[in-house]
């Protein structure tokens, strides 16, 4: 008999219940007892989501961050939050956000824990806080009272916790120790609360693993043989579990640690299952995560049978089922949508029909096919029916594909000479000024693209609603006395969504949130089909706004591989060969805009670091592609069309080289708050083409000062000849006041100015 499990069920709700009582409780409208009798009434829910398995996850709930909730169980709390008023939870949201509901902006906030990616996924954990005196105390309280909880539906409980050594490695040193050094402390703490999980009658603990499945340095393998052979004297039974990749050269080592299971990513990794069915010791179970928990599409049960089959006439009792990792990454339920095209729904499965499909796949191997026949003949319709799908598959994009060539991708001339006619033409001054693209969205702005899509206000009234921002965005510009204007995107709900709906290829989900953060959620768009652009998006706009101003305006285009990245991707082909589709998309959207007059265009890839592969090993494949997308967007321009690209992030010293070769004219990046920091790369590679490193830093309400401006550009100048340097802030601003943005941007031309009279003086 195979049996089933999950890794972890979405917290969120169902309609981001968690969410929007976390909120409440922040703002004060909810007690604290409150949110945790919702957060109770969420967890039955999930577990009644769950019923079908026979074993359920119990601790996979959070209310911000699973890795935060380790660091709490373990003791492991920074110092600067110890004697703050209040009870745990008020120090638990004040490392996952610097404040508790109690704390007043001025008095009590401190610091809050980093804050970063979980793997290669778009979910972002707080980073622990090491230190040498870093002691662990166990408090495994809520943990025991979820199982306590749990225990109440099931009988058969699984808990989750996040293995020893993942969570060494996740963590940050803070003075510089060697993390590894408090491994003996942190397995004692870890073996401590296997012995009460005993007490408490369980008999099997999900104990994640993930780095198994990275490039590991030895005394990493080392790290992990030791945990394991240490935890081995607990009566508990342990599943191992890795997910998000292969194991390749961990494989043995994953196979020979001494625990009852393991669970392996048989998406991902699928190529290495019949080596580690090899090697796996024959006491041991192996559970196989079959449905894949990274995307949002109907597994083909029967063709996963054929593959399980064998497999499970081998193993036996042995085999486990599951989804490949934790189910946080996909929606809650499709049953929730109600205006999905019914073809395309016919198509999905999140994450309540991803559990069914582990059902469907464990009665069919336990019982045979014909005890589950009408499912999977329901499965292959909607299998087939994608497949083959007229929708999915336009012959004329794919032609298009074909016929890409070198010359697509490259300039008619090298930098060096676009230069000099873009000089010419533009006759901008030293350290031009310009921003990112958006202008703050107002209350009005969002209210009106909120009626116009609920059919309050005609088509008309709406573009007249927008061209009134727009004409006050640019009057705004040009009395503050910026080089480059933008239109400042005020018909733009979100940078990929806005052009995914103009896209054919695309669909769009209402409930398909994922949990990015504590209490923000993401809804990405589903890329189901070939893609393609039936007509110009953005020229009408950019248009309407160059023709209120002599200066150049800058046409803003989201880029391909970001468009890629922050989508559910189709899994019938590759991710390079969808991006190449996105690319031709938008190229064209280029090539429209150069044509409609616009002499600048920025294709914003925000997202590109993000698609760096967990292996460094696979870092060029992606690069490449990635950055082959980029140049068959954007450089089929005249020389003297300038092309600008923007990137959220300033660490980009180890892509340095493939960011040059994207050959955009001007890159805009965000340095400020690591003060220019990301510079230091200069040193060993000289970036070819200009740049404008940002001195404002958008995430806060700060106002940067002129001389706090100049000193940033002054470093910068350093490394970066000046003629070659931009002056802008560091990422788009919608998401600040008019009130903010005009002392910062007044402040930036200022330093701007300064900067140039100096360098005329300099060179007089
Ligand atoms: N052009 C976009 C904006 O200004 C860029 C956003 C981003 O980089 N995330 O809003
Ligand atoms: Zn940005």
């Amino acid at each position: 008999m195979v049996t089933t499990h999950s890794l972890g069920f979405p917290r969120i709700g169902r309609k981001r219940e968690l969410k929007f009582a976390l909120e409440k409780y922040w703002k004060g409208e909810i007690s604290e007892q409150a949110l945790l009798e919702i957060a109770i009434e969420l967890r039955a829910q999930h577990w009644q989501d769950q019923a079908g398995l026979d074993w359920i996850p119990a601790g996979d709930f959070s209310l911000y961050d699973h890795v935060l909730d380790t660091s709490f169980m373990l003791g492991n709390i920074p110092a600067r939050v110890s004697g703050l008023p209040g009870s745990a939870i008020d120090n638990y949201f004040r490392v996952a956000r610097g404040r508790s509901v109690n704390d007043d902006s001025a008095s009590s906030c401190v610091n809050a824990g980093e804050m970063t990616k979980w793997f290669d996924t778009n979910y972002h954990y707080i980073v622990p806080e090491f230190e040498k005196n870093t002691c662990f105390s166990l408090n495994s309280s809520h943990l025991l009272e979820q199982i306590q909880q749990a225990r109440e539906t099931r009988h058969q409980v699984k808990p989750v916790i996040l293995g020893p050594v993942t969570y060494l490695w996740l963590g940050k040193s803070k003075d510089g120790t060697d993390k590894l050094d408090l491994l003996d402390d942190l397995l004692n703490t870890y073996a401590q609360l296997l012995h009460e999980l005993e007490n408490s009658g369980i008999e099997w603990v999900q104990i994640d693993e993930p780095i198994l499945v990275m490039e590991l340095a030895a005394e990493w393998k080392h790290a992990l043989r030791k945990a394991y052979y240490q935890l081995q004297a607990t009566p508990i039974k342990l599943l191992l579990t890795t997910y998000f990749g292969q194991l390749q050269d961990n494989l043995q080592l994953a196979c020979e640690l001494p625990v009852d299971g393991l669970h392996l990513d048989a998406i991902t990794a699928k190529d290495e299952i019949a080596k580690v069915i090899d090697w796996l010791p024959t006491h041991k179970t192996l559970s196989l995560g079959v449905i894949n928990g990274r995307n949002i599409w109907k597994t083909d049960l029967s063709a996963t049978l054929d593959w399980l089959e064998p497999i499970a006439a081998r193993l036996q009792e042995r085999l486990w089922l599951a989804p490949s990792c934790s189910l946080l990454h996909v929606p809650v339920d499709l049953d929730n949508e109600q205006r999905l095209d019914t073809d395309i729904q016919s198509w999905l499965a999140f994450a309540v029909q991803k559990l069914n499909e582990v059902e469907v796949l464990a009665k069919a191997l336990n019982h045979g096919r014909e005890s589950v026949a009408e499912i999977l003949q329901e499965n292959y319709v909607a299998i087939t029916s994608r497949k083959q799908s007229k929708r999915a598959h336009q012959a004329a994009v794919k032609a298009r594909v074909l016929e890409i060539n070198e010359a697509m991708g490259t300039r008619q001339s090298p930098y060096h000479q676009r230069t000099v006619v873009q000089r010419k033409k533009f006759q901008l001054p030293l350290f031009p000024t310009t921003t990112i693209g958006s202008f703050p969205q107002t209350q009005e702005i969002r209210q009106t693209r909120h009626d116009y899509r609920e059919g309050k206000l005609t088509e008309s009234e709406y573009r007249q609603a927008m061209q009134n921002e727009i004409k006050r965005c640019v009057q705004e510009q040009e009395a503050l006395g910026l080089d480059v204007l933008v239109h400042g995107e005020p018909e733009r709900n979100d940078m990929v969504e806005y052009f995914g709906e103009q896209l054919s290829g695309y669909a769009f989900t209402q409930f398909g949130w994922v949990q990015s953060y504590g209490s923000r959620c993401v809804k990405p768009p589903i890329i189901f089909g070939d893609i393609s652009q039936s007509q110009a998006i953005t020229t009408e706009w950019i248009q309407y706004a160059q023709s209120l101003t002599e200066k150049p305006m800058k046409g803003m285009l989201t880029g391909p591989v970001t468009m890629l990245n922050w989508s559910f991707v189709r899994d019938d082909q590759s991710r390079a060969d969808t991006c190449v589709q996105l690319a031709l998309a938008i190229r064209d959207e280029v090539i429209a805009l150069e044509k409609a007059g616009i002499r600048i265009i920025q294709i914003d890839e925000a997202a590109l670091r993000e698609g760096l592969p967990l292996r460094k090993s696979q870092w060029n494949t992606y690069l490449d592609w990635a950055i082959r997308a980029f140049r068959i967007t954007a450089n089929g321009v005249k020389d003297e069309t300038q092309i600008h690209t923007h990137m959220c992030y300033s660490e980009f010293n180890d892509i340095m080289e493939a960011i040059a070769q994207m050959d955009a004219d001007v890159i805009t990046i965000e340095t400020s708050r690591s003060d220019m920091e990301l510079l230091d790369a200069f040193d060993q590679f000289q970036y070819p083409n200009e740049i404008g490193p940002g001195v404002y830093d958008i995430h806060s309400p700060n106002i940067p000062s002129v001389e706090s401006i100049i000193h940033l550009m002054e470093k910068a100048a350093q490394r970066i000849p000046a003629e070659r340097l931009w002056v802008n802030p560091d990422c788009g601003l919608k998401t600040r006041n008019w009130e903010e943005v005009k002392p910062a941007l007044r402040n930036m031309i200022a330093a701007s100015r300064y900067l140039s009279s100096q360098a005329a003086r300099n060179a007089g």
